[in-house]
């Protein structure tokens, strides 16, 4: 789902941003899609406004498949995609011989979700709403006030920036900012957020 939901950030859709990725019974990636103009359509030629988009868009599910290099494990897949599927794509997974649909979100559209629920079960489609895992953030064992002084010794600039803007709520600003950065500090985010997090916006 992490690498639908990669996908979906290369659609030049400014409202609606589906990414889709086909894999196989070992979750070998088959192929990826996102909702896009058609090759040879220009993002800045066609309109990316409703209810035209629909005449020209190819949505993501669409293009997972049609980007399939090997049809022979098809089969037995799965298709992760980060929003429920058109009737129209649930068409195409069927005929395709997906075994298995994934997806994270739905959006409230009767007629077409009743379609597709009824496609997907006659042709006997897995179909199944992926579930987040909880994230668990393991935070040092060390006393929260010597992570604050620590903290204060290592990013004076910041405190000083939190303290002159939270006043009385200060301590849990603190409290919450340094337990983030030493969860970020002991997992494998890179730098970039750290740098993100030094430059805070209030
Ligand atoms: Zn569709």
């Amino acid at each position: 789902m992490k690498m639908a939901e990669l996908n979906a950030r290369r659609s030049k859709d400014p409202k609606t941003h589906v990414g889709a990725c086909l894999v196989d019974s070992r979750n070998r990636v088959l192929g990826n899609g996102y909702n896009g103009m058609p090759r040879g359509c220009p993002d800045n030629e066609f309109p990316w406004h409703s209810p035209e988009k629909h005449l020209y868009v190819c949505h993501a599910e669409m293009n997972a498949l049609l980007n399939v290099n090997n049809w022979s494990l098809v089969p037995g897949s799965s298709l992760y995609t980060t929003l429920f599927p058109c009737n129209e794509c649930a068409k195409m997974i069927i005929q395709s011989g997906v075994s298995e649909v994934v997806y994270k979100a739905i959006k409230d559209k009767p007629e077409s979700n009743q379609a597709c629920f009824r496609m997907f079960r006659s042709a006997g489609v897995t179909l199944r709403q992926f579930q987040l895992e909880p994230v668990v953030i393991s935070v040092s064992k060390e006393p929260t006030v010597d992570l604050l002084a620590r903290e204060r010794q290592q990013n004076p600039n910041l405190f000083e920036k939190i303290l002159d803007k939270v006043g009385d709520r200060a301590i849990w600003s603190l409290v919450f900012t340094v337990i983030s950065l030493d969860a970020l500090r002991r997992s494998s985010i890179p730098d970039s957020y750290f740098h993100m997090i030094n430059k805070p916006r209030y």
